[in-house]
């Protein structure tokens, strides 16, 4: 069974990608950001604790997510995993190799989409114009870059040492053209 991990930078596209990629494959896709939206939306105890982390632009606790995710797998033994927003920390990648080692379902495989940090930020800030997230203001999105570079950037580099990290220009092109290359790699996975 595929484990994929559609890793980038906030803005990268992870969000647009998974929809067109779902299209093709049937996976059971989760994205870890919007599950914490929608806690947040409902006013449940967990939406409470994550709401202003997100609203600054600093990560949710590994443990909570992490959580969030061994359920998920649990919940989807018979299916192809695609994972958008996670894993954000080294230690939420160990916390993942152990899940899917104890589940037996074999090894997670990057596939990075590469994007510019200013082409990042022109995107986020047209985004916010038409979806309104809070997180999407040029102050939380820095933060946000910030959070990348110091948690979230060593994650691709734990899976290159494994050799099980490819990456993708995620910058030029629609997404359409730059689906065209994902699903190409996902073919041979
Ligand atoms: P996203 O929709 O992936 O951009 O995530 C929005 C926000 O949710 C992030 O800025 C974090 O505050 C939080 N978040 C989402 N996924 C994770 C994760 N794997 N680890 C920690 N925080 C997360």
């Amino acid at each position: 069974m595929r484990n994929i991990i559609l890793f980038g930078a906030p803005g990268a596209g992870k969000g647009t990608q998974s929809a067109i990629i779902r299209e093709k494959f049937d996976f059971a896709y989760i994205s870890t950001g919007e599950i914490l939206r929608a806690e947040i939306k409902a006013g449940t105890e967990l939406g409470k604790q994550a709401e202003d982390l997100i609203n600054k632009g600093e990560l949710v606790s590994d443990e909570i997510i992490i959580g969030m995710i061994k359920s998920f797998i649990e919940n989807n033994t018979t299916k192809d995993l695609l994972l958008d927003g996670f894993p954000r920390t080294v230690k939420q990648a160990e916390a993942l190799d152990e899940i899917l080692t104890s589940m037996q379902r074999g090894k997670a495989k990057v596939v990075e989409l590469e994007v510019d940090k200013d082409v990042l930020m022109k995107r986020l800030l047209k985004r916010a114009e038409i979806e309104g997230r809070k997180d999407d203001n040029e102050e939380t999105i820095r933060e946000r870059f910030n959070q990348y570079d110091k948690k979230t950037a060593a994650v691709a580099d734990y899976y290159k040492k494994k050799g099980d990290y490819i990456a993708i220009d995620g910058e030029h092109g629609t997404p359409q053209e730059i689906s065209v290359k994902l699903i190409d790699i996902l073919e041979k996975l």
